[in-house]
């Protein structure tokens, strides 16, 4: 069986010489784990983070050691109540082709009420940092004008329409293309949005938001977060879920900022971070809520996936930081 290693850290923008795909025997499950084949694998942002050798928001990944993630497999050969095989589970063992999962790290998911792939994206982790960002993390209100920075990405492309579906009076997006920006505004009913590449996003943003902004979904950091300081009313909020922007950056790439933060007190702004995992509780409100407005038509989502197998896993994921993905990358094992 194959699986994908870290072969090297990368400095600044990975490259594929920074990953191996390397040949494994399949994995024999221990007591209390399951032998699971993967099906779908996802790549993520967070995963830059850990390719560091410093500690991020959790312990960064060995080199010479196979990747994780999060993927969704078929349960291949289980000693364990309540899993059998055929069953299909949520876990976070991604970038192999089997895996030994311990049972108590598995969902089951199923595969009757929403597509597996739906598990890794809108009804999964991507979806759920969307729903309690803006609503328990920026406090949205009905009535508040949004803007979200990454705006067609997994979660980004999830935020806006949360906003929006709880009455937002404005949703803004941007995004890295004009087709990025037509999905928005054309398929997803943002009532504006930019092409981050198009011009200065401040310009764009004022634009696209003439009477100000109360909430700020931020995926980018950088100029994006500048943006939003310049344009918040009093007492806006901005959930700071992640900074894409400086991700790659090296010492003299780091995008600025926010220079500007000064307007964060003069405007009482709050600027609240915040990871998805400490907001479990709500998980059962965000399947209900976003499950219906899915089940509905009300929502949509778009997922974008590799094929090819196990070996396209860095090219899928190097791409994502490119922002070759519309809406949740995956890859298809
Ligand atoms: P996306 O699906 O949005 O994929 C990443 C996207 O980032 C790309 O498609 C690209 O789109 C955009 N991008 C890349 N480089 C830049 C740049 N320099 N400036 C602006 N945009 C850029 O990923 P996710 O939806 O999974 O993640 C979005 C953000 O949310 C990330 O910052 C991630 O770290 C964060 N996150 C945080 C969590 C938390 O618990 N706090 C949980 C999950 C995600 P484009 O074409 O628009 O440039």
């Amino acid at each position: 069986a194959q699986e994908i290693h870290l072969a090297s850290r990368p400095e600044g923008f990975p490259t594929p010489g920074n990953f191996a795909l390397v040949e494994a025997p399949v994995p024999t499950p221990g007591p209390g784990q399951l032998l699971v084949r993967n099906l779908f694998m996802s790549v993520d942002p967070y995963m830059r983070g850990r390719m560091n050798a410093g500690k991020s928001y959790t312990t960064p990944f060995e080199v010479g050691a196979a990747l994780e993630g999060g993927a969704v497999g078929e349960v291949v050969a289980s000693d364990v109540d309540g899993f059998a095989v055929g069953d299909k589970v949520l876990h976070n063992l991604g970038w192999r082709e089997y895996a030994a999962v311990d049972a108590s790290t598995a969902v089951k998911v199923d595969p009757e009420r929403a597509p597996l792939t739906a598990y890794l994206g809108v009804l999964g982790m991507p979806g759920q940092t969307a729903y309690v960002g803006v609503l328990d993390v920026a406090a949205f209100k009905e009535g508040d004008v949004v803007f979200v920075s990454g705006a067609a990405g997994a979660v980004g492309q999830i935020a806006g329409q949360v906003a929006k579906l709880r009455g937002a009076a404005r949703v803004v997006g941007s995004a890295g293309t004009d087709e990025k920006v037509r999905y928005l505004v054309e398929e997803l009913g943002f009532d504006a949005a930019f092409n981050y590449r198009n011009g200065p996003v401040a310009e764009q943003l004022a634009a696209a938001a003439p009477d100000g902004i109360d909430v700020y979904f931020d995926n980018v950091g950088g100029e994006h977060l500048e943006a939003a300081l310049e344009s918040f009313n009093d007492y806006g909020r901005a959930a700071l879920c992640g900074a894409i922007s400086t991700y790659n950056a090296t010492e003299s790439t780091l995008p600025p900022g926010p220079r500007n933060l000064i307007q964060a007190v003069a405007k009482r702004v709050t600027l609240r971070g915040f990871l998805v995992h400490d907001h479990d509780d709500r998980r059962e409100d965000f399947l209900r809520e976003v499950g219906g407005w899915l089940a509905d038509g009300s929502l949509r989502h778009r997922e974008t996936i590799t094929e090819g197998g196990i070996a396209k896993a860095p090219e899928a994921f190097l791409g994502m930081l490119r922002g070759e993905n519309t809406g949740k990358a995956l890859v298809a094992l």
